[in-house]
């Protein structure tokens, strides 16, 4: 396990199209698909030391297309699926154009687990399939990864900003993910080595 006393690394993770198949205003466990790399990738995160926390735009439920339970009901699947690798889930239930603080890619949900959970935000990386998943990664001074599954293929054509990794699924994020952080520390060591304390 991680250090206690040192914030921890999270990998803020998007959920529909990312972690599970885009489904139009997904409102019912039977309609929900876990993508068969999800539990793999979400293993190498958590082996590295990320906390996994999904963060989720719902405003299905703003429409009154389903109700928090419904939600709930999913993400219990999911963590059923997943064998309880998710940490934490965070949604917005607002619609778009409501104010709201929280909906991505506004920083409430960032800031709501930062706060819970003991995180380290520039060390973190959010992962999403559209361009608001990017923004919500930058505005909150983390690194981002785009997946070109769920809208990713049409939303990578339309980036404000570019993201720090491209990848063409969640699995294949989560290990250019760790090889950056590899080649990060490896970078932190060679300084040391340059310049010996003494
Ligand atoms: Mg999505
Ligand atoms: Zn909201």
């Amino acid at each position: 396990m991680g250090d206690l006393r040192k914030p921890a690394p999270a990998a803020f993770i998007d959920r529909d199209g990312t972690l599970i198949e885009e489904v139009n205003f997904l409102s019912r466990v039977e309609d929900l698909r876990v993508f068969p790399f999800t539990a793999i990738a979400l293993q190498l995160l958590k082996d590295e030391g990320f906390r996994i926390v999904v963060v989720t735009n719902q405003s299905g439920i703003g429409r009154d297309l389903y109700d928090e339970a419904a939600m709930h009901s999913i993400h219990d699947e999911m963590q059923r699926e997943l064998g309880g690798l998710i940490d934490a889930f965070y949604f917005c239930p607002h619609l778009p154009g409501a104010g709201c603080e929280c909906r991505k890619p506004n920083l409430g949900m960032i800031r709501a687990a930062e706060a819970e959970h003991g995180l380290d935000l520039a060390s973190s990386w959010m992962i999403g399939d559209k361009d608001l998943d990017v923004a919500t990664g930058r505005n909150a001074g983390m690194l981002s990864a785009m997946v070109l599954t769920g809208y990713g293929k049409e939303h990578s054509t339309k980036l404000d900003f570019a993201p720090d990794v491209i990848a063409d699924d969640l699995l294949a994020a989560a290990r250019m993910i760790i090889e950056s952080r590899k080649a990060r520390e490896s970078l932190i060591d060679s300084s040391e080595v340059e310049n010996p304390r003494t």
